[in-house]
């Protein structure tokens, strides 16, 4: 008698930073695609309340708090037959290097998540990226540690995963360049002089994507885009003039790829971070759409692009000028605007103290070479401090 054929196996999935809005995205894939994946491991900075609730929701065997007070009080309150383990990137490691685990997604926000990419990449699992600050500042380590161990690296950033989508089945050296949408965030159609006085919650009213506070932020700068672009340099192997950006306001092409007979490729879907989380997840298979509707092309309107304005904008320009410049200069870029970000989230720093910040910190530090991992994290170091010095 002939037997049924068996199911694959279920890919095995950790997710750092499963608490934010990368976290939660994910989640909302693993409740719609149960028979293709399982949640194994989970990892926060401090939320120790979602994380536990998480862990009950999925099962989740493995868990892991960065804050040492928070990963104190999960210990009381650990599910039956879970493991907690070590707060610091200890435990973080040891989650993305789990013998059990195949594939790694990465949604910490800033660089907390680089230490545990590495290791996952280096234990030769999968690594699915959406911190894109990684990139920015130790890419040619991340490209060269999933090099070394043979296992992929899957873009989440949409854009870079729509990027990632576009070139598959072509050669490199048939790429003329790639062009990422912005949706121009929360001052696209702002006149310059009013961007003084934007507060905060100006800045966090995003027009289409719901996204944790230092992105929407990011966003309404353009630095997003600044680091997207690094970010696309990085993964795909472009020179600075390769990468490019238009406004897209309604957020539905999230790239084109030019090719160099003039054809462009485009990716279209909803602007929702399910999809390219579910792309990454399930690659290199296509599920039917899990978690919300599909674009019906029959009530799209319109579709437009217009080019950044760099003058208002100037967060996009500095990041060009750091992708150009290279060694040093995009990890300088990221930490001082990290710093300058958090400054103007917590109210000591106005809008445009952002790229003034950037702005002064790339002048004194850029013009270090990149070096080894340690050369590149003591300019991280460095330019937070020359940053934060400027602030206060
Ligand atoms: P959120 O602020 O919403 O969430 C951040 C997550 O990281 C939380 O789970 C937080 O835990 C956790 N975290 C922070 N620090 C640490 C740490 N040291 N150790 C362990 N976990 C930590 O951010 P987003 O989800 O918006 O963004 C995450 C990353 O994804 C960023 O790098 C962003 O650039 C990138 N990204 C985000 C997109 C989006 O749509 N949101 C789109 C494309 C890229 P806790 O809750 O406990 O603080
Ligand atoms: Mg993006």
């Amino acid at each position: 008698m002939a037997t049924a054929p068996s199911s694959p196996r279920r890919k095995r999935v950790i997710l750092l930073g499963a608490t934010g809005s990368i976290g939660e995205n994910t989640l909302r894939v693993l409740r719609a695609h149960p028979d293709a994946l399982e949640l194994v491991g989970v990892a926060a900075h401090a939320n120790t309340g979602k994380l536990l609730a998480v862990a009950r929701e999925f099962g989740v065997r493995h868990l892991a708090l960065f804050d040492s007070s928070a990963a104190a009080a999960a210990r009381e309150e650990l599910p039956t037959g879970a493991t907690l383990h070590a707060p610091g990137v200890e435990g973080l490691e040891s989650l993305a290097t789990l013998p059990e685990a195949d594939v790694v997604l990465v949604a910490v926000v800033g660089v907390a998540g680089l230490r545990p990419a590495l290791a996952a990449l280096a234990a030769g699992k999968d690594l699915a990226l959406a911190s894109k600050e990684i990139l920015v500042l130790a890419g040619a380590h991340v490209l060269a540690a999933a090099k070394k161990s043979g296992a992929r690296l899957l873009p989440v950033d949409s854009e870079h995963n729509a990027v990632f989508q576009c070139l598959q089945g072509h050669a490199h050296a048939e790429v003329r360049r790639v062009v990422l949408t912005a949706s121009g965030g929360a001052f696209r159609d702002w006149p310059a002089e009013r961007l003084a006085d934007a507060t905060v919650a100006d800045a966090l009213r995003h027009p289409n994507w719901a996204m944790g506070p230092k992105i929407t932020v990011d966003s309404a700068t353009l630095a997003n885009k600044g680091l997207e672009l690094i970010e696309a340099a990085v993964l795909f192997d472009l020179r600075p003039e390769q990468c490019a950006a238009v406004i897209h306001p309604q957020s539905i092409v999230h790239c084109l790829v030019e090719f160099t007979d003039g054809a462009m490729l485009a990716q279209l879907c909803p602007p929702s971070m399910t999809f390219p989380i579910q792309h990454a997840l399930l690659h290199p298979v296509r599920g039917p759409v899990g978690t919300e509707t599909a674009l019906s092309l029959e009530r799209l309107l319109t579709l437009e692009f217009r080019p950044a304005d760099e003058s208002r904008f100037p967060m996009l320009r500095l990041a060009r000028d750091a992708l150009r410049s290279g060694g040093a200069a995009p990890a300088v870029y990221n930490a001082a605007n990290e710093v300058a970000v958090a400054a103007f989230l917590s109210g000591r720093l106005p809008f445009l103290g952002i790229p003034r910040i950037t702005e002064a910190t790339l002048a004194a530090l850029a013009a270090a070479p990149a070096g080894d991992l340690p050369a590149i994290l003591a300019a991280d170091t460095a330019a937070r401090a020359f940053a934060e010095q400027q602030i206060c």
